[in-house]
């Protein structure tokens, strides 16, 4: 039987870069499921439904959650966010590898719940650095800036409670950081089948 795949829970302030840095590591990496979420926040443009994000209106995401279709969800500067819970499921017993993207307070969720889940966290190399990145997205307003950068700093004060941390300075040296937890974790003997133990032992 195929061993069961690993969940990732990739956390870091908004505007950090943890789209870009996901979007540059998934052709590098096989077998990795990246979970959509779903979210009651307004599409920004480009954004699509099924693709970035599904959208719902607050009264079908509460439907979500009382038909218990959500693993965690949390609400974010006064929009609510969750990871819908079947396909993390399902991807996991086939043996594929999980990766969620969420802010703090879903993280702590999933590890109370799944506490075999890898926590990376995603750090920006200073907070001036993000306040440029958010600004530079331009799709904020500036008191939901100001919100987002107050949330970035709680965020930042729960580092420790991560299993690795990657400074999003470069962008290469971030991907490369990324590829390396995903590989280095893949190797851990704990993820052994009986049958791959068994194969290494008739060489004895
Ligand atoms: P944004 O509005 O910038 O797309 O996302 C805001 C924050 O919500 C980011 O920190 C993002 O990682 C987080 N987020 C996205 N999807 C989920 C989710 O399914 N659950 C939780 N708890 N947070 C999410």
């Amino acid at each position: 039987m195929s061993r069961r795949g690993i969940l990732f829970v990739m956390t870091g302030a908004s505007g950090v870069g943890k789209d870009t840095i996901r979007q540059a590591a998934l052709p590098e990496i096989d077998n990795l499921f990246y979970s959509i979420s779903a979210t009651t926040r307004t599409k920004r443009p480009g954004e699509l439904h099924g693709k970035h994000y599904y959208f719902y209106d607050p009264a079908s995401f509460q439907e979500l959650i009382d038909n218990d279709g959500l693993l965690e969800h949390a609400e974010y500067v006064g929009d609510y966010y969750g990871t819908p819970s079947a396909p993390v499921k399902e991807a996991l017993e086939r043996g594929q590898d999980v990766l969620l993207e969420l802010e703090l307070v879903g993280a702590r969720e999933v590890k109370r719940k799944l506490p075999e889940a890898i926590m990376l966290f995603i750090a920006p190399p200073n907070l001036i650095e993000l306040d440029r990145r958010l600004r530079g997205r331009g799709t904020d307003s500036e008191q939901r800036i100001q919100k987002r950068l107050a949330r970035a700093r709680e965020e930042i004060k729960a580092v420790k409670e991560f299993d690795y941390v990657v400074v999003n300075d470069m962008l290469v040296t971030a991907v490369r950081d990324f590829c390396s937890i995903i590989y280095a974790e893949r190797l851990r003997t704990r993820h052994l089948s009986p049958g791959d133990v068994a194969n290494f032992l008739k060489e004895l």
